[in-house]
């Protein structure tokens, strides 16, 4: 399912900014929380929790400056949702990342410029509404810190976008 909302974000939607309520049906769901958020190519997706306790995935398209309710979300549901598919990825393929940056947002804060969960997406060859779960702590091969999917990485020369 995927409705056209309306939304309102502080001052208008920037980049970092995010969803403060919702209108779906006449009703108005004020949103408390963020509880995450990811892209892809063409959109900004925020899974968020309203006031009374319910999970929501928006759809932001930068390109149409509009906004989707991708569906409902509850507990049971947050593991099957109908947009997002999660992918698992084993050692081999998050070794495989790691050779392909450059460095992160700690050690290289100017140059990295794109989430680790692009590198993991080309590496495993999956673009679009995708979530990562690594089985494995991904690290940083310059500085060594930690990487979450996302983490802000330098690609390497031959990665880059
Ligand atoms: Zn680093």
């Amino acid at each position: 399912m995927s409705l056209p909302i309306y939304v309102d974000a502080y001052s208008g939607y920037k980049a970092n900014e995010r969803p403060v309520r919702f209108h779906l049906d006449e009703e108005f769901y004020e949103i408390e929380s963020v509880v995450d958020r990811w892209h892809d190519p063409n959109a900004e997706y925020f899974k968020v929790r309203t006031t009374d306790g319910k999970l929501y995935l928006l759809r932001y398209d930068q390109h149409e400056d509009d906004w989707t309710l991708q569906s409902s979300l509850d507990r049971d549901a947050l593991l099957a949702r109908p947009s997002i598919t999660l992918i698992t990825v084993e050692l081999a393929a998050i070794r495989d990342a790691e050779s392909k940056i450059a460095g992160c947002e700690r050690c290289r804060p100017e140059q990295a410029e794109i989430p680790f969960d692009w590198i993991l997406a080309d590496v495993l060859d999956k673009r679009g509404p995708f979530e990562f779960i690594l089985t494995e702590t991904a690290r940083c091969p310059s500085c060594r810190a930690a990487l979450s999917e996302k983490t802000m990485v330098e690609p390497t020369g031959r990665n880059r976008r």
